[in-house]
């Protein structure tokens, strides 16, 4: 029998003896890795799922491998985290190049991980510019913006837009692509230099994969910044792809700009391009994430709406934080099998899971009690529901010093004043508005602005 084959089987086995709600939750996205000396290496979705299905679903697997191969299989569950760490630390490719012999280069390999596509990323106003030349790149590999330089912070879906891209010019093109993670071309590089430059073999398999090829996809150049000769290095397999038309993408933490240990004339070819930031995600599409994640699930049918809200104003900013929440809720639910999941539900379930420095030490609370004293009002008028003039005013202040002298973000603000970012957003505008010609209001805050700083 064939892997997929066997692979196959199990499957449709597995999914016979579980309820479409389990089989979808916890196998959906489940992938063969591999079958060898009858050990099947199952790939699972994330670290959750794996313990999970570890936990509660190991008999089960045993018995259906029974069934399908008639013989003793073991399994193993891995995620992707898990496999990128192996290849991490294997060191048969120095090895190699110790006993004089050509390291393993995967030349042939796109390395793309099928799962990141354009039509599984969420578009919202902090991503769209971003999204949108990820796809018109896609569209038209070196012909528009080249290369593209897309930078944001960690779990904001760089990698994804760069698989995606992969992935979309290899369905719709005979275009030979590959991504690479930063460290994969520093240690390709670094095997070359410690054998020197008179290993001519070793010099043409790494030209072979990383200019012989027409999308170069090179994600977390940051990671550059510690390695100098393979930043030089990278310089020239940029000007060869270049001069030869073929697409080049790039991520890092951070601008161009920002990046100190950047050589120039490496920040001048990416000013060749176009650069696209991905900023955090703000409420809106941290809810339609949540709602995209959950599709298909039973959570998705027992959330109530507010739990969404707590969920989005609560989050950290990042999408990665919302995917581990999704999961935690699909743990919880099939634990407790509750009949909804209501506030009540979630707050006692996920409140660790926000961690409880978040608003202890922030400054926002400062500015509150400030303003409050100085309108002879309390904190709770500011963050009540109450919009009577006075209080409704001296909100408004609040928000306004928040967002002016306090590092939180303005959701972060709205939410500490029990309020959603639009709000915020709103009484800034309002307040910055009415200052050009009320000097009684601006030496309010002045004022106010003194008592903080006491
Ligand atoms: P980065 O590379 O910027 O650190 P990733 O691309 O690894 O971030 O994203 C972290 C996780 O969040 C991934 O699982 C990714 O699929 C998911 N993700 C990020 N942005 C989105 C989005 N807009 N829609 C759907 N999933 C997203
Ligand atoms: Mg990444």
């Amino acid at each position: 029998m064939k892997n997929e084959e066997l692979w196959d089987n199990f499957l449709d086995v597995l999914s016979s003896k579980l309820n479409g709600i389990s089989f979808n939750t916890w196998f959906k996205d489940s992938k063969l890795v591999s079958i060898s000396d009858n050990n099947i290496v199952i790939e699972i979705g994330n670290q959750y799922k794996k313990n999970y299905i570890k936990d509660y679903y190991t008999d089960l697997i045993e018995e259906v491998l029974e069934t399908v191969t008639n013989g003793n299989y073991t399994f193993e569950l891995v995620t992707e985290e898990d496999l990128k760490k192996e290849k991490d630390t294997q060191p048969e490719e120095l090895d190699l190049v110790d006993n004089n012999e050509l390291p393993k280069f995967k030349d042939t390999v796109s390395n793309l991980n099928q799962k990141y596509t354009f039509e599984n990323f969420i578009v919202g106003d902090s991503n769209r510019f971003a999204q949108t030349v990820a796809l018109s790149v896609a569209e038209q590999p070196g012909k528009l913006y080249n290369p593209l330089f897309i930078y944001g912070k960690s779990g904001l879906g760089k990698t994804h837009l760069m698989h995606a891209i992969g992935n979309f010019i290899k369905e719709t093109s005979n275009k030979s692509v590959l991504y690479v993670r930063s460290e994969e071309f520093i240690n390709d590089f670094t095997q070359i230099n410690r054998k020197g430059e008179d290993n001519l073999d070793l010099i043409q398999h790494f030209k072979d994969k990383y200019r012989n090829i027409d999308v170069l996809i090179i994600d977390d150049i940051q990671l550059f910044r510690t390695a100098s000769q393979s930043q030089i290095e990278f310089f020239n397999t940029f000007n060869s792809l270049h001069d030869k038309g073929k697409q080049i993408v790039i991520s890092s933490d951070s601008s161009p700009d920002d990046m100190k240990y950047l050589e120039d004339r490496l920040k001048t070819r990416f000013a060749w391009g176009l650069q696209a930031n991905i900023m955090p995600p703000d409420y809106e599409l941290k809810v339609n994430i949540l709602k995209n994640k959950m599709l298909g699930t039973e959570v998705s049918t027992l959330i109530k709406p507010e739990v969404l809200d707590y969920i989005a104003n609560n989050c950290e900013n990042d999408v990665r934080h919302l995917e581990g929440i999704v999961n935690r809720l699909l743990i919880l639910t099939s634990m407790y099998l509750p009949k909804e999941i209501n506030l009540e539900f979630a707050q006692e379930n996920l409140k660790d899971y926000f961690g409880s420095s978040l608003y202890i030490t922030n400054s926002v609370a400062k500015v509150q009690k400030a303003v409050a004293e100085y309108f002879n009002l309390t904190v709770e008028n500011l963050k009540s529901k109450k919009r009577t003039a006075d209080i409704n005013n001296a909100r408004q202040i609040a928000m306004y010093i928040c967002k002016m002298t306090t590092e939180e973000t303005i959701e972060r603000i709205g939410l500490e004043f029990n309020r959603n970012h639009a709000t915020v957003i709103h009484a800034c505008d309002k307040i910055e508005d009415e200052m050009k010609n009320n000097d009684n209001l601006k030496s309010q805050i002045i004022e106010i602005k003194a008592k903080i700083n006491n």
